[in-house]
């Protein structure tokens, strides 16, 4: 599980979810605890999935395997039914049908009034959100005073509920949590109490994630290896080179990116942060690199498929980038002249 920056919140989401949250107080008035509260989706209104696409840079926001067609808004916090896990699942040979989960009701009105709350969302895909997790959460306090159990129970509004999860915005960071091996299998770091439920709920062993990491991992402990021997050897030039797969293969835009450090945690016992510090100079260009790639790729999906405003708001975006004042400005000029074949003077 990787992390990233928490979008900002849309600004027409307030006014345009205003009704919803208006009609769950109504029915949580009227109905407590009588009935199980519905819920509308204002989920088809593109101009706010974007925003997420974008913030975790169109991967699962737990399993890192790039979002295909209409990924899943998913609640953090349940809205609607909550359950325990009390032993996860496993895929069926070959296919991704899962078996086996099983778990208990702990409030059929779960996190009501996180519904409509634009930091209670994220995007998965389809596996993680439909199959996985569904209705799964870890919390505390759990199963005390605060929660009414029976068929028609609701979680009681308070302040604070602390997910016992990782999460992709805030909170712990997961790689320090999550542990892999050459093969793609997953463990948890030291027992982490996160890093197994999180393993647990969102599925993170199944069999055909861990063949997908697999694919991977020769390159990535490639990489680390590389820049081990290396550093044993004084060797400079294998240091940068290393140094640059490292954070090419650990950049956000690249499916499985916090295995890199995950692995690197592990073998080095060097945090990415820290890595990050010692090479400030390398990320900083390699970074650039990067996010020009991604964002000129956005902008030729745009320019073949987006609105006027949303071409605009890219050309926009890249020229930024790339104005004369900005460092290495010349390497955005670059890398937009080579992804999308148009000149500079284009934008
Ligand atoms: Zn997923």
């Amino acid at each position: 599980m990787e992390q990233y920056v928490q979008p900002k919140i849309h600004d027409d989401f307030i006014q345009t979810t205003e009704t919803e949250r208006d009609s769950i107080r109504d029915q949580v008035n009227s109905l407590f605890p009588e009935k199980n509260i519905t819920f509308n989706s204002v989920w088809g209104i593109p101009k706010f999935k974007k925003v997420f696409v974008k913030a975790q840079y169109n991967k699962c926001a737990y399993c890192e395997e790039k979002l295909t067609t209409h990924p899943d808004v998913e609640h953090f916090f349940p809205k609607g039914l909550v359950k325990k896990l009390h032993s996860t699942g496993y895929e069926v040979t070959d296919m991704v049908n899962m078996r086996g989960q099983q778990g208990s009701i702990i409030a059929c009105n779960g996190f009501w009034w996180l519904a409509y709350n634009w930091y209670n969302y994220l995007l998965s895909c389809s596996i993680c959100n439909r199959q996985w997790k569904v209705n799964f959460f870890e919390f505390k306090p759990n199963r005390d005073s605060a929660l009414l159990v029976n068929n028609k129970s609701f979680v009681r509004r308070r302040k604070k509920y602390i997910p016992q999860l990782l999460h992709p915005f805030k909170g712990p960071t997961p790689y320090k949590h999550l542990k892999y091996n050459k093969y793609g299998f997953i463990s948890a770091r030291n027992k982490s109490i996160l890093g197994i439920n999180s393993i647990n709920v969102y599925g993170l062993h199944r069999a055909t994630l861990t063949d997908s990491r697999e694919e991977k991992m020769a390159n990535i402990y490639n990489a680390v290896l590389k820049y081990i021997t290396a550093i044993q050897h004084g060797d400079d030039l294998g240091i940068q080179k290393s140094v640059v797969t490292l954070f090419k293969l650990g950049h956000k835009s690249r499916p499985f990116s916090s295995i890199v450090k995950s692995v690197l945690f592990d073998q080095v016992e060097l945090s990415w942060e820290s890595f990050m510090k010692i090479n400030k100079n390398t990320f900083e260009i390699v970074n650039i690199e990067l996010d020009t790639i991604v964002e000129t790729k956005r902008y030729v999906q745009y320019l073949q498929s987006g609105t006027v405003l949303e071409i605009a708001d890219q050309a926009q975006k890249i020229k930024q980038m790339g104005a004369p004042t900005m460092p290495h400005f010349s390497l955005v000029q670059f890398f937009f002249t080579d992804v999308s074949n148009e000149s500079w003077a284009t934008l």
